[in-house]
């Protein structure tokens, strides 16, 4: 009955990942639309879609359908995962039609959230849906010991939320998130850009901006960027040179915020587990993590050791990947 039709689905705010077992990551691609206002059709998704955001004609929308890790537009977020099996079953020798899916929920959402995701995979052409809390499946993909009777701390900071959560014996002890991440660090680049240079930026140079030449430490060797933008006052396109200095200012507040969570999830643990986050630290996964100096900086201020996932952008979706082993033996299990 399963026959490699069988994936893992990371469907995040900002990205979308697809895991086989067979073949591993089969896609990877920005949860983005763009449609037709009057069709209503699918135009593009994925990266050709985010690379229309901000230049589009006014028939055209561009939307993100995904907020804050849960589904924000059913429709939109049921078209785009029509797109992504289209365009998987296009590029993987093996057909994955009717596939059985495991697909990550937030452990923050509700149940009516979590139904939202359940319903838009089956409408998407999926056979079964399972689903999994998203800190666990990143804590498998980041090669951590979940089904231990160990603290295993993951910090997730990903385009919409930050998410805190200690794992035990294969489930979630305790648990925070935020709605501060990467999109909340490109808008306060915008922001300071705005206030300072009177010139405005799109998202998506923003996030260039902070890829580039973003860091969390305050103390850095010091990184400048060539930006353009539309001034303000005269309207007419300006170029501006930002260093990483203010940059790193402008994210400060950020920043500090996902300190504060992680902080009250340390301070939530039971004394039991407590001991094994002083010997064996958090884990830092999803693309925020990724910044500059984020580890170092994180190292500094919460005095446990800081690791990084081997690979942050894809620990969901290969843990995702890795647990379907699980759900068929316990399928297998219930059939005996
Ligand atoms: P989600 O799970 O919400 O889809 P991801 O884990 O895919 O999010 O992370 C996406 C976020 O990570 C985006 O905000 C992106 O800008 C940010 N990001 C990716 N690479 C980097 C980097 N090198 N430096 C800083 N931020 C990054
Ligand atoms: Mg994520």
């Amino acid at each position: 009955m399963f026959s490699g039709n069988e994936i893992g689905i990371d469907l995040g705010t900002a990205n979308v990942l697809v895991y086989s077992k067979k073949e591993g990551v089969i896609l990877d691609e920005p949860s983005v639309v763009a449609i037709d206002n009057q069709t209503k059709q699918v135009l593009a998704f994925g990266h050709e879609a985010k690379a229309m955001i901000g230049k589009t004609p006014e028939k055209i929308t561009v939307v993100r359908p995904l907020k804050g890790g849960v589904i924000a537009d059913f429709d939109m977020t049921t078209e785009m995962l029509k797109q992504i099996m289209k365009k998987i079953n296009k590029q993987s020798g093996i057909s994955i039609r009717k596939p059985n899916v495991i697909v990550c929920a937030p452990s923050g959402a509700t149940s009516v959230e979590r139904r939202a995701i359940e319903d838009v995979v089956k409408n998407s052409g999926a056979k079964a849906v399972h689903l999994i809390e998203e800190p666990v499946a990143a804590a498998i993909g980041a090669d951590l010991p979940v089904d231990e009777p160990i603290a295993n701390v993951v910090v997730d900071i990903g385009g919409g939320t930050t998410e805190v959560a200690i794992i035990s014996f294969g489930g979630v002890v305790t648990y925070n998130t935020i709605r501060i991440g990467g999109d909340k660090m490109d808008d306060d680049i915008m922001q300071h850009v705005r206030k300072t240079y009177n010139l405005l930026i799109g998202e998506r140079t923003a996030e260039q901006i902070k890829m580039e030449i973003g860091h969390a430490l305050v103390d850095h060797p010091e990184q400048t960027i060539e930006v353009r933008g539309r001034d303000l006052v005269t309207g007419l396109p300006k170029t501006v040179i930002l260093s990483s200095y203010e940059i790193q200012e402008s994210l400060r507040d950020s920043l500090l915020q996902i300190l504060e969570t992680i902080r009250a999830t340390l301070e939530d643990c039971p004394a039991e587990l407590s001991g094994d986050i002083v010997d064996r630290g958090i884990v830092l996964t999803g693309g925020g993590a990724l910044l500059q100096g984020m580890q170092e900086w994180l190292s500094n201020e919460i005095f446990v050791p800081v690791h990084l996932a081997p690979n942050p952008l894809q620990s969901v979706v290969v843990g995702a990947g890795r647990s379907l082993q699980f759900i068929n033996k316990m399928t297998a299990d219930a059939a005996k």
